[in-house]
């Protein structure tokens, strides 16, 4: 079977591997569907050092099951994994063993199971059964968006935004973008969406999505945009931005506020310089979001379901199998078009 594999910078080798016999606890899935990550295209650009497998937003078919894997139990309301269940694939996936895990807080699993080979831009992968999710009669492009949908989950949940709150989300990608429509299911009365104004398309699914108010950060300052619409200032800001932007989220904020953060930089771009009297005296809370491992399954299906988050709106440009490079490197490049990238695989 194929995968594809990267290393830095922007190379690409499809590779005709063989896998493993499957281990009794393991699924074989055939990817259907797999989604260009902003984590795949640095992956690409300098994370992967060596060649290195790529893709992890996947939804395909089990066409294989391990001899231990439970199967359908009749009258039971958990649907059971056989050849042929639609399933979409975890990045990665609490282990239920650990000292965190038994304590019941699963979001800080200590020995996260990211057993996989190999990446999502492959014809087949094989994973351990419990990091696999039925998706029901979502088409497998849609399903594909669950994984950076429990992302933008989590954010929302860590925020607990308040009823008829003012809210800001930094960043237009698709994650910002899902935030903020779920900022508004959870009733904030004002979605502000900031970033920078040549990402078109996403400005455009922004205004499809109900967002309130967007923001320019290149055609005007944010703290005097702030300053005039938001007096007393905002309830909360969701940070999908880099680092840096975390600074302006604190100023935004009023007294009591709350900031959650998921974005990733490298090259010295990760650190922050903070007020620190700002944080002490306006009693401000900054919350980070890994979102590993991810939860949030069952909801992400529902509402790539029933269209709170409609994915013909978020999909924007598809590629074949064949062209992983060429979608990798269109997503890199190609950000006043693109909203999603996603490849199908077969
Ligand atoms: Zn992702
Ligand atoms: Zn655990």
């Amino acid at each position: 079977m194929k995968a594809f594999y990267t290393k830095a910078s922007m190379e690409f080798e499809q590779r005709d591997v063989g896998l493993d016999p499957l281990a009794p606890d393991e699924v074989l899935v055939k990817v259907r569907a797999c989604g260009v990550c902003g984590w795949d295209v640095l992956v690409a650009q300098t994370v992967a050092q060596d060649w290195s497998p790529i893709g992890h937003e996947l939804s395909g078919d089990i066409v294989e099951v391990g001899s231990a894997v439970p199967g359908l139990q009749v009258g039971t309301p958990v649907p059971g994994l056989q050849v042929g269940t639609p399933v979409v694939v975890e990045n990665s996936t609490l282990c239920g063993v650990c000292d965190q895990c038994k304590r019941g807080n699963v979001a800080h699993c200590v020995t996260l199971d990211h057993h996989r080979s190999p990446g999502g831009f492959a014809e087949l992968i094989k994973v351990r059964y419990t990091s696999v999710f039925p998706m029901a009669e979502l088409d497998y492009r849609a399903g594909a968006l669950a994984e950076p949908l429990t992302v933008a989950i989590d954010m929302v949940e860590m925020a607990e935004i308040p009823l008829a709150g003012h809210v800001a989300v930094f960043g237009p990608g698709p994650i910002g973008l899902m935030i903020a429509k779920l900022a508004l299911v959870k009733g904030a009365s004002r979605v502000y969406l900031t970033g920078h104004a040549h990402s078109h398309k996403r400005w455009e699914v922004a205004e499809a999505l109900g967002v309130t108010d967007c923001v320019f950060i290149d055609r005007q300052d944010l703290s005097s945009y702030f300053e005039k619409a938001e007096p007393q200032g905002l309830d909360r800001v969701l940070v999908t931005s880099p680092p840096a932007t975390i600074a302006d989220a604190m100023k935004l904020c009023r007294f009591g506020g709350i900031i959650t953060y998921n974005g990733i930089k490298f090259g010295g771009g990760e650190r922050i310089v903070l007020d620190g009297n700002d944080f002490h005296f306006k009693r401000l809370q900054l919350r980070g979001v890994h979102s590993i491992p991810n939860l949030g399954w069952p909801q992400a299906v529902e509402l790539l379901r029933n269209k709170t988050i409609d994915p013909d709106l978020f999909i924007s440009h598809t590629f074949p199998f064949e062209q992983v490079p060429d979608a990798v490197r269109f997503a890199a490049t190609a950000r006043s078009e693109t909203v999603k990238v996603m490849v199908e695989v077969g």
